[in-house]
């Protein structure tokens, strides 16, 4: 048993079973032992990779995109820009060079990480070097400026509860005790009125996911954009409404038992972006059409980009780099998989590469 599955153990037996979003919150995020708080997990050597990592084409287009919608927006003098979950602070720093070609921008910006892992947050400023930047435990404290905001794989690890549809009710998937040792088990079946409007779209036995941080965090961002201008771009896995079990753990770049090791593998859930389209338009922000990820990316120029790339390269490094721009746009990797949304203001134009809803 890990650490923290001991203690999670003798919590579950004085107060009996948690929630998915409760384990899962323990699991990445526990002070002493929770998977994001303890380590740096992105890289070969880690348990996954991410887009910003892979090259640095994702974080230039990313960069160039707000960028043009800065210029679209009438070059406010002074922005937040801001990214949530900044993993090793790679997508900031390469927006942010990108940005440099864009008169006026790097002057206008501050740079505002939302991070809960002290580990990271260390990183993040290694990465960024001289550049200042304000850290921040929740959005809540951004300053009240246009926000120019990136979230790429930040939702996907958010806490999320299951559902399993029984009859007109739903039975809550709950961690208990099997002998001493943490199991997944199902709570008794309930009528529940969020979940009112799933019952024409599913059946018996249907799994449906909730993530209950997700409804404040998007709106909070869509009223600030509302308010003071700006855009923000949502990048992750998923798709259209949730349906069916996404919760998936993964150690050493491989799908694990998410209940194996809690602490010492990555978990997340398939994001639902149904959910943060209704979030932005609640906050009084425009939602844009969900875009998969390889359609954005060649929207924004990344053909060009990568033979630009290219042309100095040669042998290994040259075939490393065919392979990022093929892994971050073909259908196969992670060209479908991966969805895009943003949120603007009513009545401007959606960032390029987006269309409106
Ligand atoms: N965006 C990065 C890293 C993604 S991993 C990249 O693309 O490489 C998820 C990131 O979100 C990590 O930095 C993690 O520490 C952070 N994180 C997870 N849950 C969080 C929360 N509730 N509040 C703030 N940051 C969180």
């Amino acid at each position: 048993m890990t650490p923290l599955a001991r203690l999670l153990a003798a919590r579950i037996a004085a107060q009996g079973p948690m929630t998915l979003s409760d384990y899962m919150a323990e699991c990445l995020l526990n002070p002493q032992h929770g998977y994001y708080a303890t380590r740096d997990p992105f890289g070969a050597a880690g348990d996954f990779t991410t887009a910003p990592e892979i090259s640095q084409m994702f974080g230039e287009l990313l960069g160039l995109c707000l960028a043009q919608t800065w210029l679209d927006q009438g070059r406010p003098p002074r922005i937040a820009l801001a990214e949530l979950g900044p993993g090793r602070g790679t997508l900031m720093a390469d927006m942010l060079r990108a940005m440099r070609a864009v008169p006026g921008l790097s002057e206008a910006a501050e740079v505002h990480l939302v991070e809960a892992s002290p580990a990271l947050r260390a990183r993040q400023r290694q990465t960024l070097g001289d550049r200042p930047v304000t850290w921040h435990d929740s959005i809540a404290s951004l300053p009240g400026l246009p926000l120019y905001l990136v979230a790429n794989e930040f939702f996907d690890a958010l806490p999320i509860r299951q559902f399993v549809r029984r009859g007109p009710g739903w039975s809550e998937r709950q961690i208990g005790l099997r002998g001493g040792a943490l199991a997944p088990g199902l709570a008794p079946a309930l009528p529940l009125a969020m979940l009112a409007h799933r019952l024409a779209d599913t059946g018996d036995g249907d799994v449906v996911e909730l993530c209950p941080a997700l409804p404040a965090i998007a709106g909070t961002i869509a009223a600030r954009i509302a308010l003071h201008g700006g855009a923000a771009l949502v990048i992750d896995y998923g798709g259209w409404r949730s349906l069916g079990d996404t919760f998936q753990a993964l150690k050493d770049h491989c799908p694990a038992d998410p209940f194996a090791a809690p602490g010492e593998a990555d978990l997340t859930a398939h994001v639902d972006f149904e959910a943060i389209a209704r979030a932005f338009r609640a906050g009084g922000g425009a939602a844009t059409a969900m875009t998969p990820q390889g359609t954005f990316l060649r929207r924004l120029g990344i053909e060009a980009r990568a033979a630009r790339l290219g042309q100095g390269r040669t042998g290994a490094a040259l075939e490393t780099h065919l392979a990022a721009h093929r892994r971050l746009t073909d259908p196969a990797e992670m060209g479908e998989l991966f969805k895009v949304i943003a949120c603007h203001p009513a009545g401007c134009a959606p960032p390029p590469g987006l269309d409106p809803a």
